[in-house]
């Protein structure tokens, strides 16, 4: 019997790796709803109502019905990518004028109000993994399994930090620990879905497990 699993947690934790490998195995589909939210602050950023680290909330609002986000298959790398009128921007919603902008996009309530629906939809046929801040809680409160990953700021940081080493880039260890640790405040004590624990989850503290210990978790719970 196909199940609705919904799994959340802190910025940086891991949680679409975890999410990714789960629906491989179990032949479900992945949702990111954070590309999501993402989507909808490329679009704010496009047409200047957002920028400097604000957002213009009402302009944002009365164009919110023109925005269109989808998820298309890339059929060389198996994976979804975000579509956003029509145009592939799985990319550019990775950069840091997007990620600076993200979680001030998401306090907005008819923001969520219009993502949720569309989350909601998706996720009726079963047989999915959707990852987020409020997926257990708000999204599909009745999913069959939800988990709530979590680990240490410092160990998140460092996984971002090597990371972003990685391809070549640098930035502090300090100044990524401050980034994770402001959006965690933002994520944690806006008015709106605060991200929180729902109290059926299951909770995964990776900070000293590897992807396959994670995995292996996490199937195990799936097929229980
Ligand atoms: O998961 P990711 O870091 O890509 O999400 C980007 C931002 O979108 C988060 O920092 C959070 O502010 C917001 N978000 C949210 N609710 C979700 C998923 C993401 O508020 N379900």
């Amino acid at each position: 019997k196909k199940i609705v699993i919904a799994i959340d947690g802190h910025s940086s934790c891991g949680k679409s790796t975890v999410a990714k490998q789960l629906a491989k195995q179990l032949g479900y589909i992945y949702l990111d709803s954070g590309a999501m939210y993402r989507a909808v602050t490329l679009f704010a950023l496009r047409h200047q109502l957002a920028g400097n680290g604000k957002v213009n909330e009402q302009a944002l609002i009365a164009r919110l019905d023109e925005i269109t986000i989808e998820f298309r298959l890339n059929e060389t790398t198996g994976e979804n990518e975000t579509f956003l009128n029509g145009a592939n921007v799985e990319e550019e919603i990775r950069q840091l004028p997007v990620a600076s902008h993200v979680s001030p996009v998401a306090t907005i309530r008819e923001v969520r109000e219009a993502m949720v629906q569309q989350q909601q939809a998706m996720g009726k046929n079963k047989g999915i993994v959707m990852d987020g801040r409020d997926i257990g809680t708000v999204v599909f409160p009745d999913a069959e399994l939800k988990i709530f990953m979590t680990a240490s700021p410092e160990v998140r940081a460092q996984r971002r930090y090597d990371e972003l080493k990685a391809k070549g880039q640098t930035m502090s260890f300090e100044d990524i620990l401050k980034n994770v640790e402001d959006r965690d405040r933002i994520d944690s004590g806006r008015k709106e879905s605060p991200l929180k624990q729902a109290d059926d989850a299951l909770i995964l503290d990776n900070s000293y497990l590897n992807r396959e210990e994670q995995l292996e978790w996490a199937l195990t719970k799936a097929k229980e």
